[in-house]
């Protein structure tokens, strides 16, 4: 269990950072949504940042429930284990990737 201690605290702070981040693009994608009084290409410009915004904000999102069933897994003991075969994913690669939850056979069998 404890051998899981430091991963768990990274992941914390993974968690911690990416939840800040989301905040701040949610901040900004509202700031975006003021009522229109700018010309065209302005808000073009707008519209496009809007995308990216969402972009990253999905992207971060994904991330935190990644992070999420991580320490989920190590919680319930599953943590380290290949969601697909069963293995155990290597100790390099969750180093890596702490909060994979495929060992590299399988990630690279999906393409991911
Ligand atoms: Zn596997």
């Amino acid at each position: 269990m404890s051998d899981y201690e430091e991963i768990r605290g990274n992941l914390i702070g993974m968690l911690e950072e990416l939840n800040d981040r989301l905040s701040k693009i949610t901040d900004d994608v509202k700031h975006t949504a003021e009522p229109p009084e700018k010309d065209f290409a302005e808000q073009a410009v707008q519209a496009e940042n809007d995308e990216v915004l969402d972009f990253l904000g999905n992207r971060a999102r994904t991330e935190i429930a990644q992070i999420k069933d991580a320490i989920a897994r190590i919680d319930s003991g599953h943590y380290g284990i290949c969601q697909s075969c069963g293995e155990p994913i290597a100790a390099a690669r969750l180093k890596a990737l702490p909060y994979s939850d495929l060992c590299i056979k399988c990630a690279s069998q999906q393409g991911c």
